[in-house]
């Protein structure tokens, strides 16, 4: 029989076992292939096992992948179970180790709670009225300013009812105002009768 190629052992049968870890629009894929021996094919098995299942499905082609790859790995490591004993010093086989990876939350969890993660973050980017904060070219919109004298405004709530224009947007040129507009940093605040 062959040597493990990754610790040495002998008892060694050839496997082929495949992680994905996938980030929406590339992916990894982890081999392990070759000779190896029991134990060390059933650490490769529960690492890139539970590797896939956690980040491998962040995408179309990656979930198509990765429920090939599960699968692929099941029959994979059944087959290396049958055919390469678990062998320490002596001659006599004894049961394969169970080998577990630590993890503070199940796959399928830690998956769900990526995806809905993700989710929150996509809607807060495209949501119109985000609440991130606004940058300073844009920080005058919606603002209320009362004529408090000709040609001199101030600002003040727009529930106030003192309120004569709302700004509706900042333009570079004031020419793309309708109404009238005002000075402000990095352009004009267009005023709308308010
Ligand atoms: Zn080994």
């Amino acid at each position: 029989m062959e040597s493990c190629y990754l610790c040495g052992g002998s008892g060694a049968a050839r496997i082929e076992l495949r992680g994905i870890s996938s980030r929406i629009i590339w992916f990894n894929i982890h081999t392990v292939q070759g000779p190896v021996c029991a134990g060390c094919a059933e650490a490769a098995y529960a690492i890139l096992q539970q590797r896939t299942l956690v980040q491998g499905w962040w995408g179309p082609l990656s979930l198509i992948l990765t429920l090939w790859n599960s699968v692929a790995n099941v029959v994979n490591i059944r087959a290396h179970r049958a055919a390469a004993p678990y062998v320490l010093a002596g001659p006599q086989s004894i049961p394969r180790p169970q080998v577990h990876v630590r993890d503070s939350a199940s796959p399928w969890v830690a998956s769900i709670a990526a995806m809905a993660v993700l989710g929150l973050i996509i809607a807060i980017v495209l949501s119109p009225g985000s609440s991130a904060p606004r940058d300073v070219q844009t920080s005058m919109v919606d603002s209320c300013w009362s004529e408090t004298s000709p040609n001199s405004l101030d600002e003040v709530a727009c529930s106030s009812g003192d309120a004569d224009y709302r700004v509706s947007n900042i333009v570079g040129d004031p020419s793309q105002c309708e109404d009238a507009y005002m000075d402000a940093s990095g352009g004009y605040a267009c005023l709308k009768p308010w």
